[in-house]
């Protein structure tokens, strides 16, 4: 059998989930009603990419796991380096080059009638599907249509910490409905204080007056975004990591969007206007190049074993 052959023969090439230990083809995964992850946003989860075969930076994604289920008190019920290896079982059974790998630790299944969060049993999810775009890659050489939202502002970080990545997407669902009805495709949230924060899944970089800045708080913090500050501090570029005021966006040269799902994503318009001259700017392109190559980096990468699964 080809490679490809084996592909199409495989129940997991949809993608592959891990519940109760055990693999099963994503469409047949099931979580339990009452878990308070789903009925509560009890949880936290992280998001890596394998990119040609390769997990990009997966230790530090586990690291940002761990540290948030801390936060919020959470005690995942498998060590890191077993749900790393759970990670490493669905990609390979999904035989995916190119997958978005998802591990969720909940707070957990209440006995009838517990309220109490303290008296539950975490639990552990994962899954690896297909690679996800944010912004197509076909269409990120023309870069994508976003708006600053005005009727939407970002949940604080005193009600929900944005550290800790979370399923509470109100506001963030709500923003990008308010894109759809201005002829957008992304809304950037402003917080309370009417500094830039972030959008659905993503983190925001202007480069304004020869910096490149992101916000410094009120965001989670993106491993692409870490990575865009590596890549641009080799590369000599002063970097700016503080308050972002939505006004300065407006006078931004470029202005790009980073995450897992879509890499270093380039933005044509803001609120309807040309950012720049309208086109993604050099210095975007290139963080964007580097970004790719970096997923062939041994140092970054971890490549998968796909045995006779793949
Ligand atoms: N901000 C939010 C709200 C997110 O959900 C994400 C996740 O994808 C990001 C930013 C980007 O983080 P990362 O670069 O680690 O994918």
């Amino acid at each position: 059998m080809t490679g490809q052959d084996a592909q199409a023969a495989n129940p997991f090439a949809a993608g592959c989930a891990w519940i109760d230990g055990q693999y099963l083809p994503v469409a047949e995964a099931r979580i339990p009603i009452l878990d308070t992850g789903f009925v509560r946003s009890d949880l936290s989860y992280d998001v890596v990419a394998v990119w040609e075969g390769r997990f990009f930076r997966l230790d530090d994604h586990l690291d940002r796991l761990f540290a948030g289920c801390r936060r919020i008190r959470l005690t995942p019920p498998l060590t890191q380096a077993e749900i790393r290896e759970i990670l490493i079982g669905t990609v390979r059974r999904s035989g995916l080059r190119e997958a978005y790998v998802e591990a969720i630790v909940t707070r957990g299944v209440p006995e009838p009638g517990v309220r109490d969060p303290r008296r539950l049993t975490p639990r552990v999810y994962a899954y690896a599907i297909p690679y996800v775009w944010i912004v197509p890659s076909e269409q990120q050489p023309r870069g994508t249509d976003v708006v600053i939202t005005r009727g939407t502002r970002r949940i604080p970080p005193t009600a929900v910490d944005p550290t800790v990545k979370n399923f509470h997407w109100g506001d963030l669902t709500r923003g990008l409905f308010e894109a759809y009805d201005r002829g957008a495709a992304l809304p950037i949230l402003p917080g309370e204080d009417g500094l830039i924060t972030e959008g659905p899944g993503f983190n925001v970089f202007a480069l304004i007056d020869g910096v490149l800045r992101t916000p410094g708080h009120g965001v989670l913090e993106g491993i692409t975004r870490r990575t865009v500050i590596e890549i641009a501090g080799q590369d000599g570029l002063p970097v700016a990591v503080g308050d972002l005021p939505a006004d300065d966006l407006y006078r931004a040269a470029e202005l790009f969007l980073t995450s897992t799902a879509g890499g270093v994503m380039p933005v044509a318009t803001l609120d309807g206007q040309p950012v720049g001259d309208g086109r993604p700017g050099p210095v975007a392109m290139k963080i964007r190049d580097r970004y790719w190559e970096l997923h062939r980096d041994p140092r970054y990468t971890l490549e998968v074993d796909y045995g006779e699964a793949g």
